[in-house]
C-alpha cells in the first residue's frame, strides 16, 4: 500500500522510505510515553496528509508546507495538555523535543524551524524523522 502510493519512485528509494517509515512508528510510542512520564497529557494533531488532498512531495495544496514529512508519514503533530490545560507553545514542547531529538540522528523536532531567511519558524508540537531533506 504504502509502495503503491509512491510508486513514482522506484526501487531504492521505496525500500529507504519505508524503512524511515517503520523507524518512526518504533519511535512515535516512546514519544508518547515520554509526555506521559513528563507529567502531559497528549491527543494527536495532523499525523499522515494524504497527497489526494494536500499535494504531492512539494505541491502545495490545502494548508501547511509542501515538502512536508507529514505527506510521507513521517511526522506527527502532538497536542499537549497540563492539568486540563492546552500548551500551545513551542516552549511547553521543549523539554520533549529535545528528548526527541536523542532518540535517533534523523529525529527532527519542530520547534527548531527557521524560515528560508534564518528567522525561528518554530513548530514546537512537529516531531519527526527526516528523509530526503525533507523534515
Ligand atoms: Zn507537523
Amino acid at each position: 500500500m504504502v509502495l503503491a502510493e509512491v510508486g513514482r519512485h522506484k526501487g531504492v528509494f521505496l525500500v529507504k522510505l519505508l524503512q524511515a517509515q517503520f523507524l518512526f512508528s518504533r519511535l512515535v510510542p516512546r514519544l508518547i510515553d515520554r509526555a506521559h512520564a513528563l507529567g502531559f497529557e497528549v491527543t494527536w494533531g495532523d499525523a499522515y496528509r494524504d497527497p489526494r488532498v494536500f499535494g504531492n512531495i512539494g505541491e502545495k495544496k490545502g494548508y501547511g508546507h509542501p515538502k512536508s514529512a507529514h505527506k510521507q508519514r513521517l511526522a506527527v503533530d502532538l497536542n499537549l495538555f497540563s492539568d486540563g490545560q492546552y500548551l500551545g507553545t513551542t516552549e511547553a514542547h521543549q523539554m520533549l523535543g529535545e528528548w526527541w531529538e536523542q532518540q535517533h540522528p534523523m529525529a527532527r523536532w519542530g520547534g527548531r524551524f527557521r524560515d528560508k531567511k534564518g528567522n525561528p519558524a518554530s513548530d514546537g508540537n512537529h516531531y519527526s524523522v527526516e528523509f530526503e531533506g525533507v523534515k
